[in-house]
């Protein structure tokens, strides 16, 4: 096993499960979860034991099954490897577990196990190593070797395509199936093939599996089978095993869907398969490892000084890497990503406001596809908008596969009390942060071809929304926003939410500005846009008014009412904290009153302060910073990076990384106490916010990088690279210094560093001091 993966040492890249623990098996089952963004599979054992939850999930294949809106499938899970001997299974539910050690190697993305179970006075080691190929998405590998320490045995290694698995883990109803299998059977050559079908799309998911097996076992009376129970298919090999020889199961997987091969699915398994047979587990896991290295190349930093927060920050980027496909599979990446089915795999605004700048940094392909995922859903956000009696276009608080709204109408509230959502009616921020994901991503790449097919449309039919939501107040002579839910959603229904006024504001200033600046540099494809829209000069100039005029509650000293009337609420303040520093709930509230409290779930003003700093002094933000932060609870995840940056902006490093460690580990310490749900794939993305926006101090304004670095006092140096308009950079940075390299492009590129104007040109170096 080790000749895969090499010595185990702690290099930085690994993080382990020491022993076996059944209370925290879930837990582990999400932190170790590997995939390659078609495929997400949570690290169950491979032979199962009660506790587990066998999550396998297919990006973009969803299914409703009488649900109350289409959910993430929990696939037939192809790992199921299980050994019996002299007919006990290994499994900790019917041997002890002596030794149990899980290793995941995020550099190669591989998950190592050693196991040694004991029944009566006899040992058996396991051991496994299992990745899905980043190079072809399709394939998936378990290495499986085992042992009988203390004595012959007869052997069964049985590996199973598991097609009975059903969604548990969600907040509404009992366990619910997605699919039906439709085949399920043994092929010649010790292959089995199991096919299902989702209940409503009738989506088709094929597995073929195959298992080699390598040892002395020829001799021993070898003999192979397959069989098929209806819902699962069966391949066992049986031996006489040896005291002391070990016996290796390379077992490959294929797995198609139906959604992007356009064929037949079963062929492509196979196809798929026989190639990884053919080449073997070394070939594919050097393929494999390649196409890492080139993720890691651009993805990966380095702290000087600070092994553990690096690592925390690798395992944030790798729970995202894992999450996106190395093709364009049209889908997007839910809060869980593929580590779990709380909110049913659903899309929010999590993505683009909080993973979405790690992908334009690190692998802008990548984020191009993840706004494709909306753009090609901009027809059912225009009927969207139409339906709730508004224009232009209104993309759904929770997006599945349609991108027509999937959010529930009920939930069940973490005191058990069934609630009524309000979310998808309300909740209409997320209108402007995809426009806000279109900005950033356009901001650093200038894809005007991007911009062209699909963003423009994405701001003008946004803008156009905001223009019908907005309503006239005449005694103030301005603009409202009435009945809102913003970011936190305690208080829910309220009017003139300055997150969602100021970021509507924004999203029609900035359909002027594209609006002219295209018209001025592709005249004759701006005007066919317009044309297609029926948009005119006129509605363009309506958009400027209605943003000059939308209210902003500010008062004279700066502070910025969260909402109309927050003032007013009852002000409960946060005055203990838990050992991770975190607010502790104060006890006089009662969850049902928390609406009535100025007691918010998750960064709000706070989140609009960064992301449109450049508007707000550093004065306001102090002012707003220290007003809420006694106030914000941090019940989400999607919360404390945002209160991070902004102290990180005011010169308050140490406040900033004490945040960023708590939410670079919060999966990590399980922090949030939910992470056996999955990982919190919002935080992870406003992590590396944290670091770049933050501490390194990297903004692009204009056509100009700047970086202007806060690091905490233990970091000796910072290192990363990023993708800007097509050029790769590196910047390396210390407590005084800055010094950015071309690695790779041709164009110059402007930078600001510590303040000064500096040129960077293809393969130059500029370096700055304060
Ligand atoms: C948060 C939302 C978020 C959702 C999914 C909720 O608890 O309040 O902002 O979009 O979780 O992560
Ligand atoms: C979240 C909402 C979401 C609802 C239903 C709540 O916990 O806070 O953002 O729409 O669940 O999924």
């Amino acid at each position: 096993m080790t000749e895969l993966l090499g010595p185990l040492a702690d290099n930085g890249w690994i993080i382990t499960e020491e022993s076996f623990d059944r209370g925290r098996m879930r837990f582990y089952e999400s932190i170790l979860t590997v995939g390659n963004g078609f495929l997400g599979s949570r690290a169950v054992l491979e032979e199962g034991y009660e506790e587990s939850y066998a999550g396998t999930y297919l990006a973009g294949v969803y299914d409703k099954s009488g649900g109350q809106s289409f959910a993430i499938v929990n696939a037939p899970n192809p790992l199921v490897t299980e050994i019996l001997v002299d007919g006990r299974k290994l499994s900790a539910d019917e041997m002890e577990v002596v030794e149990h050690l899980r290793v995941l190697d995020m550099k190669k993305a591989v998950l190592y196990r050693r196991t040694v179970f004991a029944d009566a006075d006899q040992r058996y080691e396991y051991e496994s190593a299992r990745f899905f190929s980043l190079y072809d998405m399709h394939l998936g590998v378990i290495r499986v070797s085992f042992r009988s320490l203390d004595s012959d045995a007869s052997v069964v290694l049985r590996t199973v395509i598991d097609g009975t698995t059903t969604n548990e883990m969600h907040a509404v109803g009992g366990p619910r199936k997605h699919y039906r299998v439709t085949q399920s059977k043994g092929l010649p050559g010790d292959v089995s093939y199991l096919e299902a079908r989702t209940n409503d799309l009738g989506i088709r998911i094929g597995v073929a599996s195959a298992a080699d097996l390598h040892g002395a076992v020829s001799a021993r009376g070898l003999e192979t089978s397959s069989s098929s129970s209806g819902e699962a298919s069966v391949l066992e090999h049986s031996f006489r095993g040896r005291k002391g020889e070990a016996y290796r199961l390379d077992r490959y997987v294929s797995i198609y869907t139906s959604r992007e091969s356009e064929g037949d699915v079963e062929s492509a398994c196979l196809a798929g398969l026989s190639r990884a047979r053919r080449i073997g587990v070394p070939a594919i896991l050097a393929e494999h490892q390649e196409a890492w290295e080139r993720r890691w190349q651009v993805a990966d930093v380095s702290i000087e000084g600070d092994p553990d927060t690096l690592k925390a920050m690798r395992f944030s980027m790798y729970h995202l890497l894992i999450s996106a496909s190395p093709e364009d599979l049209d889908v997007s990446i839910a809060p869980k990503a593929l580590s779990g089915e709380w909110y049913q795999g659903h899309v929010f605004w999590d993505t683009e406001i909080f993973m979405l700048p790690f992908f334009v940094y690190a692998y802008p392909q990548q984020a191009k596809h993840l706004l494709l995922y909306r753009a090609r859903r901009l027809e059912p956000a225009r009927e969207r908008a139409i339906a709730q009696g508004y224009q232009g276009a209104l993309w759904p608080w929770e997006s599945a596969g349609s991108g027509s709204e999937e959010t529930p109408p009920t939930w069940i509230n973490f005191n058990g009390s069934v609630l009524p959502v309000y979310n998808a009616a309300r909740e209409h921020h997320i209108a402007a942060d995809i426009v806000y994901g279109v900005h950033f991503y356009y901001l650093h790449t200038g894809d005007d071809s991007f911009m062209l097919q699909h963003g423009l449309r994405m701001v003008l039919e946004t803008a156009r929304f905001w223009a019908s939501r907005v309503s006239y107040d005449e005694t103030r002579d301005q603009f409202e926003i009435k009945l809102v839910i913003g970011p936190n959603e305690f208080q829910d229904g309220v009017d003139n939410n300055s997150y969602t006024n100021a970021m509507a504001r924004w999203a029609l200033r900035y359909a002027c500005e594209l609006y002219e600046d295209f018209y001025e540099r592709f005249s004759g494809e701006m005007q066919g846009i317009a044309e297609d829209m029926g948009l005119t000069g006129e509605e363009v100039d309506n958009w400027r008014q209605i943003a000059d005029s939308i209210i902003l509650l500010v008062r004279s000293d700066g502070l910025i009412e969260e909402f109309e009337g927050y003032f007013d609420r009852r002000d409960v303040t946060i005055t203990e904290r838990d050992e991770h520093a975190m607010p502790l709930w104060p006890r006089e509230v009662m969850l049902k009153d928390v609406k009535e409290t100025q007691l918010i779930k998750q960064a709000d003003v706070v989140l609009l302060l960064y992301l449109l700093s450049d508007e707000f002094s550093q004065d306001v933000k102090r002012t707003n910073l220290d007003y809420y932060e006694p106030r914000t609870t941090h019940v989400s995840s999607l919360s404390i990076t945002s209160y991070a940056i902004i102290a990180s902006e005011l010169g308050d490093t140490e406040k900033a990384y004490r945040y960023l460690h708590h939410a670079a580990n919060s999966d990590l310490e399980d922090i949030h106490g939910n992470t056996d749900l999955g990982v919190h794939a919002a935080e992870l993305g406003g992590t590396w916010q944290v670091l770049v926006h933050g501490l390194a101090g990297v903004r692009v304004r204009g056509d100009v990088l700047s970086v202007d670095p806060r690091l905490p006092d233990q970091w000796r140096s910072l290192r990363f690279r990023m993708w800007f308009r097509g050029n790769l950079l590196e910047l390396v940075m210390s407590q005084d210094c800055v010094e950015a390299s071309m690695v790779e492009g041709r164009e110059a590129v402007e930078m600001d560093i510590l303040g000064q104007r500096q040129l960077l040109k293809a393969g130059g170096v500029v370096r700055g001091e304060r």
